[in-house]
């Protein structure tokens, strides 16, 4: 997943679901709980959430 593009996550803290932009050098949280969902580690993003679909 190099390029950038929108997925949908499910929090995995409060199952919030939300649509984010993907960029390996942005940083999201949830938007209800402030769970780190997408962490950016230096050319590619970890993710910790659930990925429930990429658009
Ligand atoms: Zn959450």
């Amino acid at each position: 997943m190099a390029e950038s593009r929108f997925l949908e996550l499910k929090c995995p803290r409060c199952s919030n679901p939300q649509i984010t932009y993907y960029k390996a050098t942005i940083k999201v949280k949830c938007t209800e709980c402030n769970k780190l969902l997408i962490k950016p580690t230096g050319g590619k993003a970890k993710i910790k959430a659930q990925i429930k679909n990429i658009i």
